[in-house]
């Protein structure tokens, strides 16, 4: 088994529904168990500014999944959710990275792991925070100091979600 990080982000369609909806679908993948899921936050869009601020979380998966499996069921999922992207770091309905795959370094034509904008951005650091304070990349970098020094991008905690009523009787 290992442990899978995967960052989530949306600002199109009902964003924080989006990465809810995509997170039950990531617990549910075959050999694959969800340990945790990280609050969510609003951040500002990196890239083009005239598009809606993005929601962004994080879960830790642990995965019997090879790393181009994992990497076939994130981009399944974000087909499901209708992702249409016209614009490089344009709106999205749904992101999914593979952030870190256990202590494995990767650099396929596919698939670069750690991934390789995971320094420069809050938006991932701060939930990776969140699920393990002590996560450490291959390179022995420790996603607290990276934190420390990434550059702000007006990150904001969301409100917990409502838990799902009980149901009647
Ligand atoms: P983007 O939608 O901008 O995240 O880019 C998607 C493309 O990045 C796909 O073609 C993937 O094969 C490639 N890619 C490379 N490394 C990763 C990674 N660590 N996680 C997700 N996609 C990746």
């Amino acid at each position: 088994m290992t442990d899978a990080f995967i960052g989530l982000g949306s600002n199109l369609a009902d964003p924080t529904a989006q990465l809810a909806r995509a997170v039950t679908e990531l617990a549910t993948l075959p050999d694959t168990t969800l340990v945790a899921q990280s609050a969510f936050y609003s951040s500002h869009p990196v890239g083009p500014q005239d598009q809606p601020d993005f929601v962004n979380g994080a879960v830790w998966l642990r995965t019997r999944l090879r790393p181009l499996q994992l990497l076939d069921h994130l981009q399944a999922i974000e087909r499901h959710h209708g992702r249409e992207r016209k614009q490089h770091w344009g709106p999205r309905t749904l992101d999914l990275d593979l952030l870190i795959f256990g202590d494995h370094t990767i650099n396929d034509e596919r698939l670069t792991v750690p991934h390789p904008e995971l320094p420069n951005r809050d938006f991932v650091l701060q939930p990776l925070l969140d699920l393990n304070a002590d996560l450490t990349l291959p390179d022995g970098r420790t996603i607290a100091r990276l934190r420390q020094q990434c550059p702000d991008n007006n990150l904001r905690p969301l409100p917990p979600l409502p838990r799902e009523p009980f149901p009647p009787g």
